[in-house]
């Protein structure tokens, strides 16, 4: 196909806007798959994904479409990752097309998500087709929509397509926009290779799997490429296009999209944003702006059951082989034995692979508070990473600490801001911006990211009833007043419990706590002390008193099969417990003492 007739682009909204229902009546309406073979949701694939309905990999779709002229297109649609948790990928997939649908659901209005993904689209220098969909239903208000996305966004939206991606009306229209509104690719044929890698996954028949778009120059089967930035070799074994299901192709040249096999070994060797070429004739200079993304969050995942540390290693490998993002090391913890301490792009990132491997290969687990990486400028004049606080070293070496932190865009309606404000301010939040949209209010914080890992998504969603929404980015790091606190049970310290707080926090959070604590853990035959300290200097304490009598004590006598039954509920809530020194800690605990409210 000439250049003139490829159209490439995404569709950016926010979550359950209609960005995957949409793609589907593209799909659909332009016969790239048989009416027979529809199933909802073509390009989220797993279930996971569908589930939550969120698209964690960028997928794609070549659709062959004649326009109202006559003329005959391929368009690439690449589906990109909904989630902040994967913003590096999204701006990567972005750079890899010229054009953006805007989505933005006429019963809602402008979301966090939406102005997040909008604001990746224009760094990447699209044009944007503002669409505004969900016309079908009463609540639809599009002149409202389109007059928002003019004050918010400042981008003209009177040309708006008018869409029900449930229906189908607006769809011809869609298509037709596509081909006339968003430019066609450059490149040359001649010159050298130059592709960039979109995206990679692991096939269990394939092997790895990568997603190319070619800039420059043509690629082949048998070619023999190399990754600029790995500097690794290959043989390129199979070529070929997504319409949804692959097909093979001989050749991909500039401003196609497609994939390309070639036995690599591990996703792992395949870096995101890296530049493609031939080995013989390589490209001058590699696309710009290429950085790995790197785990911001890490938490320790351990077995319940310490006789499923081997099933959690094949597990969690297993995950990895697809996930080049998610990383993992070997720790043990006096408290909770073998496990491991594992890193992550997200909270998001992290939630989705705890729970695949607790419902795929139904291992229980305790996870350890999530954590992240706080930068220790020691004494002698280095620097060290500190992912686990467990390792946070005698503060006498330490100069000062670091930690990052985020910019957060929360849009919400008037009513909530009040307590959007306060929540933020909970968290150490510094405001840096406050404007309205219509009846909403958008706020702009600086926040220690540390505030916001554990459940900060969780109390905004409380506290607006829902109606607010949140989208962030890391800006950098920032030193702080950061100490790490322990917690004793029974004077026995828990590291799965240790966290990095702000010493003006400690008290608040160390007493907050142990007061948890003291109804999370079950009473034993004798007193349990539970404290929080700094350093060896307790900050807060509560005693759990002993239980007077056996819980079985009451049967005696009684009924034979009640007392069973007792005691069968004791040893299954017993799997659950964990040991420390003479105390036994239910599971929940670790998750719920961490929670602040
Ligand atoms: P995504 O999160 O942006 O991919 O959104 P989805 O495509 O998954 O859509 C979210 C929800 O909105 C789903 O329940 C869809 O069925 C529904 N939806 C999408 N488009 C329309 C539409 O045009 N009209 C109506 N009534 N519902 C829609
Ligand atoms: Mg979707």
């Amino acid at each position: 196909t000439d250049l003139a007739h490829i159209r490439n682009f995404s569709i950016v909204a926010h979550i359950d806007h209609g960005k995957s229902t949409l793609a589907d009546r593209l799909i659909q309406s332009t016969g790239t798959v048989q009416d027979r073979d529809m199933k909802e949701q073509m390009l989220d694939a797993m279930d996971i994904e569908r589930e939550r309905g969120i698209t964690i990999k960028a997928n794609t779709v070549r659709i062959d479409y004649t326009a109202q002229n006559g003329e005959k297109y391929v368009l690439n649609l690449i589906d990109t990752p909904g989630h902040v948790d994967f913003a590096y990928e999204v701006s990567r997939s972005m750079r890899a097309v010229e054009g953006s649908l805007l989505v933005v659901d006429s019963t809602q209005g402008v979301e966090a998500q939406t102005l997040a993904n909008v604001y990746q689209a224009i760094d990447a220098g699209h044009e944007l087709v503002p669409i505004l969909n969900k016309i079908d239903l009463p609540a639809s208000e599009c002149d409202r929509v389109a007059e928002q996305i003019e004050d918010v966004i400042g981008i003209d939206a009177s040309g708006a397509i008018r869409v029900s991606a449930k229906t189908g009306v607006g769809i011809p229209e869609t298509l037709e926009a596509i081909v006339h509104h968003l430019p066609p690719p450059r490149g040359d044929e001649r010159a050298p290779l130059k592709a960039m890698l979109v995206d990679s996954w692991y096939d269990a028949y394939l092997g790895v799997v990568v997603l190319v778009r070619i800039m420059d120059g043509r690629m082949r089967r048998g070619d023999r490429i190399r990754m600029i930035q790995t500097g690794a070799t290959y043989n390129v074994e199979r070529i070929g296009v997504f319409r949804p299901q692959m097909e093979k192709v001989e050749s991909l040249g500039p401003g196609e999209i497609g994939f390309i096999t070639a036995s690599i070994k591990q996703v792992r060797d395949t870096k995101v944003g890296d530049t493609i070429t031939h080995e013989k004739r390589p490209c001058e200079k590699p696309l710009p702006g290429f950085k790995p993304s790197v785990p911001v969050v890490f938490c320790g995942l351990f077995p319940v059951d310490s006789a499923e540390f081997e099933d959690l290693r094949d597990a969690i490998e297993k995950l990895a082989l697809n996930d080049a993002s998610f990383s993992y090391e070997m720790e043990t913890s006096a408290a909770l034995g073998f496990g491991f301490r594992c890193g992550f792009l997200g909270l998001l990132h992290l939630e989705v692979i705890r729970d695949r491997i607790e419902r795929e290969y139904d291992i229980e687990l305790i996870t350890t508070a999530p954590s992240v990486v706080y930068h220790l400028f020691m004494k002698d004049g280095t620097r060290r990473d500190l992912h686990n606080p467990a390792d946070m070293p005698d503060l006498t070496y330490v100069d000062h600490i670091e930690e990052p932190r985020i910019k957060a865009t929360i849009l919400v309606p008037d009513d909530y801001l009040g307590d959007v404000l306060k929540l933020c301010q909970d968290r150490r939040g510094i405001q840096l911006d406050l404007t309205y949209a219509g009846s909403r209010a958008m706020v702009v914080y600086d926040l220690p990211l540390n505030e916001v890992v554990f459940d900060f998504y969780d109390r905004l969603k409380s506290v607006t009833k829902g109606y607010a929404s949140f989208d962030y980015h890391l800006e950098g790091y920032r030193e702080d007043n950061l100490v790490k606190m322990q917690v004793l049970v029974n004077d026995e310290p828990v590291d799965a419990l240790s966290m990095m707080v702000h010493r003006d926090r400690a008290e608040t959070r160390g007493r907050a706590m142990c007061e948890k604590l003291k109804d999370l853990i079950p009473r034993h035959m004798f007193k349990i002390p539970i404290q929080a300290a700094i350093g060896g200097k307790v900050i807060a304490r509560e005693t759990l008193s002993a239980l007077r009598k056996d819980v079985t004590a009451k049967c005696y006598g009684g009924d034979a099969t009640r007392k069973k039954k007792l005691l069968e509920k004791q040893k299954a809530g017993k799997k659950k417990m964990r040991q420390f020194g003479k105390v036994d800690i239910p599971q929940e605990a670790f998750i719920s003492a961490l929670k602040m409210d």
